[in-house]
């Protein structure tokens, strides 16, 4: 299940410094207005989203501090039943395997869409059109184009996101919309690259150290709270370390506190997770003799999404 994190202190309000932090992410590219925008109707979105049989609560965070934050009871999947739910209540007509592919537009009026179905394509038309259909992360060549060398190799989060090939940018820029906002932005996470599921996420590197291939540390590890440092951190593993791999090393301490265990699990969605637990229940005697074997895990780190 896709927990669908939402940077919101509750239903009803958004951190004070919600701007701030998002401007800090973004290294101050990002769209101040488009983030203002974001803080100020995230309320009545939520709101109007429960309106449609949503709840939220409130999870501890990945590690043992950060923003607060919420999810939808029953995860993104559940946000999809609902509004699906109303959107067909309200006569809503969903086309699915369709293609949009080229917007219409008469006397610079956007009006309607072409939109193909295997080999056939077919205008729609209408008064208005939104375009939702995602990024660009599944076009290896825009990739290429907005992130430099390496970006088309980027495993991505999970298959959904293939499907994102920007589409829509790719249409609106063809009627001469403009372009706004950081396009050298993206949400990267370090990941184990021997798993395949969906986000098999790496975050306890702020309880232990990272090294690169050679062995050597390239990163502060504690220089920020985890939703601070692992866009970054992610893409400096994948743009500039050999083989795109790094390891993170914990001293065993972190397994054997239990408090700190649990607190890793939530951080640790990948078979290093296992690997770590196996390590706990077999190790006998206390684990010894070089600094290596005295750290109780690495493991990890490859590709980012
Ligand atoms: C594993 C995972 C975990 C995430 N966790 C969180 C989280 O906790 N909190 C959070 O805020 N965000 C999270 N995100 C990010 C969030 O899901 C995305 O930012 C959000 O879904 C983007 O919404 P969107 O409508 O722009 O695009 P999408 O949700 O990607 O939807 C785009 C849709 O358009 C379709 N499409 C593409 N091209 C066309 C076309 N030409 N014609 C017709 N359809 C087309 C695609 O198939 C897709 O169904 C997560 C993403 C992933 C993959």
């Amino acid at each position: 299940m896709v927990p669908s994190n939402m940077r919101m202190a509750a239903p009803d309000r958004v951190e004070p410094n919600f701007v701030q932090d998002m401007l800090a992410a973004t290294q101050f590219r990002g769209d101040e207005t488009y983030f203002r925008r974001l803080a100020e109707n995230a309320p009545e979105t939520v709101a109007w989203i429960a309106s449609h049989g949503i709840s939220f609560i409130q999870p501890p965070y990945y590690l043992a501090k950060g923003p607060p934050r919420i999810q939808p009871v029953g995860g993104g999947a559940a946000f999809v039943r609902a509004l699906t739910r109303a959107a067909r209540e309200a006569g809503v007509a969903i086309l699915y395997q369709r293609t949009a592919e080229e917007l219409l537009v008469d006397n610079g009026q956007v009006t309607g869409v072409v939109v193909s179905a295997g080999t056939v394509r077919k205008p729609i038309h209408a008064d208005a059109i939104v375009l939702a259909c995602g990024g660009f992360q599944g076009d290896k060549g825009m990739m290429l184009q907005h992130f430099g060398r390496g970006a088309e190799t980027m495993r991505l989060i999970s298959p959904g996101t293939l499907l994102d090939t920007g589409d829509g940018i790719r249409m609106a820029l063809a009627i001469g919309a403009d372009r706004a906002g950081d396009w050298n932005g993206m949400h990267a996470e370090p990941v184990d690259a021997r798993d395949p599921k969906s986000a098999p996420v790496v975050l306890v590197y702020p309880y232990g150290i990272v090294v690169d291939r050679s062995g050597r540390r390239f990163f502060d590890e504690g220089g920020g709270l985890v939703h601070e440092t692992w866009e970054w951190f992610a893409r400096d593993i994948h743009f500039n370390r050999t083989g795109a791999i790094a390891y993170a090393i914990l001293d065993r301490r972190l397994c054997l506190n239990r408090f700190a265990w649990l607190m890793s699990c939530r951080s640790l969605r990948s078979p290093a997770a296992r690997a770590l637990a196996s390590i706990l229940v077999t190790a006998a005697g206390p684990v010894a003799s070089t600094p290596w074997r005295k750290t109780m895990a690495s493991c990890l780190l490859p590709r980012v999404n």
